[in-house]
């Protein structure tokens, strides 16, 4: 039956069955976790993976709502470290929630992005706009509260409301985009760390959109050769609708080091870049990383 599933996704019509990358109101998304959910399945996905930034929130209420629609939710996460100067993102799926090993690598997440959040206030009270913690926790609030701290998204919208920039990319034009004063650096864990904890947890694990690294690709074909090297089992071949000549390439690069694939849109707000099970097709000859996630009630899915 997976076979069935895994072909019916090479075509356009089973890019809407399968969507493993996508973020809720529990990091930077802007649906609750149940709105998701609901949205996924009136878009026929079939088989859902919710992967918001460095936490576990949304997954109970996701798997609630999943379980009433008799859509197939499989526990995931998009978990931030660093690889040869830059900050990457590793997915990890059907893990288990409680290892402590994952619990403790959030946890020290979750403070470091608070420490971050508390550095960008600071920054922005020192330009002479202050309240943008205040008003950036108000702003998630309002999209449906979670413990994490606020993200530069949030801060952007504060600094609309104050009135000190005319829109959200004037925000990151001047003040949050990279190399500006909001960009706070944080200690990620390395690589191969973040693989480690993940396998701890029993997780698939696949690099995601290795392309969205401003890397060349020689430096790309390293990464994925030492994420490989590191226990790595996929890479994140189609990521929404990026070009298709990168997906290709990509394709090679799984086939070279022997990686599976794994598909995603990376949704993160309705009428933005993305949408749920959006994304280009599968290319031929790969292994789709979905296909090992045993606890997943097969009949379900293919029919
Ligand atoms: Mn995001
Ligand atoms: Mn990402
Ligand atoms: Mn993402």
């Amino acid at each position: 039956m997976w076979g069935i599933i895994a072909n019916i996704n090479r075509n356009e019509s089973a890019a809407m069955t399968v969507d493993l990358h996508c973020h809720s109101t529990a990091s930077d998304g802007a649906l609750p976790p149940a709105t998701l959910v609901a949205r996924a399945h009136a878009r026929g996905i079939r088989l859902l993976a919710l992967t918001d930034h460095d936490t576990l929130e949304g997954l109970d209420e996701a798997r609630n709502a999943a379980a009433r629609l008799n859509l197939q939710l499989v526990n995931g996460i998009e978990l931030s470290c660093t690889w040869g100067g830059a900050t990457i993102h590793v997915l990890g799926y059907a893990f288990e929630p409680q290892a402590p090993a994952l619990r403790e690598a959030i946890e020290a997440l979750h403070r470091g992005r608070w420490q971050r959040a508390e550095e960008i206030d600071r920054r922005l009270t020192a330009r002479g706009m202050p309240g943008a913690l205040d008003g950036a926790r108000q702003i998630q609030r309002e999209l449906g509260d979670s413990g994490n701290a606020p993200a530069r998204p949030h801060f952007a919208e504060f600094l609309v409301r104050a009135g000190y920039v005319r829109d959200r990319s004037e925000a990151f034009r001047k003040w949050l985009g990279a190399g500006k004063l909001g960009d706070v650096k944080q200690h990620w864990p390395a690589l191969e760390e973040t693989v480690a904890t993940l396998q701890a947890a029993g997780a698939w694990i696949s690099l995601a959109h290795p392309w969205q690294y401003d890397f060349t690709r020689s430096k790309r074909r390293r990464l994925v050769a030492d994420f490989a090297a590191a226990g790595g089992h996929a890479l994140e071949v189609v990521n929404g609708m990026q070009p298709a000549e990168q997906v290709g390439s990509l394709a090679i690069l799984a086939r070279e080091f022997g990686l599976m694939a794994s598909v995603g849109s990376d949704f993160h707000a309705p009428g933005d870049w993305s949408e749920l099970g959006l994304y280009r097709p599968l290319p031929e000859g790969l292994t789709a990383l979905w296909e090992r996630f045993e606890h997943v009630q097969l009949s379900t899915i293919s029919s």
